[in-house]
């Protein structure tokens, strides 16, 4: 299963990211990513091509898109869950994939497609009860199994 952000990056072609400017300098974010917003706070910069973009997103939103600082990310970018990765609703990850015409995700889109195809043919299910005998084989076995 590929992850679902992976495919996405609605969020970072939306949201403008803010923080202190001191935040910024900690992560060693290149200075030239981001700009001014107040005395205190700067801003990841936009792609001058597309304004609600943040500068640092590669790809194409909807397809294929990641974040070129990724481990130096700020915090608010951190924040963001996406939808039901831990079992709830994202409300920022929702309004994001909807502005740029995407279905919001769902807990479907969390089962790895080995578990749907089990659950799309059951039969399949059971070619797999050799391997989890196997696993079971202690329990079954109990304290006469070592007596
Ligand atoms: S909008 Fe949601 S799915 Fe898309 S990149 Fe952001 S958190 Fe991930
Ligand atoms: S810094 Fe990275 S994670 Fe944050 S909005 Fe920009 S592309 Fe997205």
């Amino acid at each position: 299963m590929t992850h679902p952000c992976l495919r996405c990056g609605a969020c970072c072609a939306t949201y403008l990211v803010a923080m202190y400017w001191s935040e910024a300098e900690a992560l060693g974010i290149d200075p030239d990513l981001t700009e001014k917003l107040d005395p205190m706070r700067v801003s990841m910069r936009m792609d001058p091509a597309d304004r609600g973009r943040c500068i640092a997103l590669a790809g194409t939103v909807g397809t294929a898109a990641h974040c070129r600082i990724y481990p130096q990310r700020p915090g608010p970018c951190r924040e963001v869950e996406a939808s039901w990765e831990h079992g709830r609703a994202s409300d920022q990850c929702d309004r994001a994939r909807i502005r740029h015409g995407l279905p919001v995700l769902t807990p479907a889109d969390w089962v790895p497609a080995s578990a749907l195809a089990v659950l799309a043919h059951p039969a399949a299910a059971l070619t797999d009860a050799p391997a989890i005998a196997q696993w079971s084989e202690p329990v079954i076995q109990g304290p006469e199994g070592h007596g």
